[in-house]
């Protein structure tokens, strides 16, 4: 995704947020929010996609160093949970916060890694 995709995305986000349609729309789905945490069934799945090409795309370069992308915010993770749905987004960040992930490859180096 392009840097400006991504800060559409998470604009959208925090106006839908601010408006309380996110949780307006879950509640007429009949779905219950869950907040993603290492519990969660699709925990694997949320770091696979935050990973790979849609999150923080995890790479090699010429020298065999690894690289990514993450822009200091969990911009890359809100949108990825955006579209998991039904996800309490705001409860997300606070427990990612709590273990370490203040940012969208942090997210993946602290909070998954945590207990291993
Ligand atoms: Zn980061």
């Amino acid at each position: 995704m392009k840097k400006n995709e991504i800060e559409i995305a998470s604009k959208n986000i925090h106006e839908m947020m601010e408006k309380g349609k996110l949780k307006k729309r879950a509640v007429t789905e009949g779905t219950e929010l869950e907040i993603m945490t290492r519990e969660h069934p699709r925990w694997d799945e949320f770091c696979d996609r935050l990973e790979g090409p849609e999150g923080c795309n995890f790479r090699q370069d010429e020298n065999g160093k690894w690289i990514w992308d993450c822009d200091n915010d969990q911009s890359l993770a809100i949108a990825i949970l955006e579209k998991m749905g039904a996800i309490d987004i705001p409860d997300s960040l606070e427990y990612f916060e709590e273990h370490g992930g203040y940012c969208d490859c942090e997210i993946l180096m602290n909070v998954d890694r945590e207990e291993e």
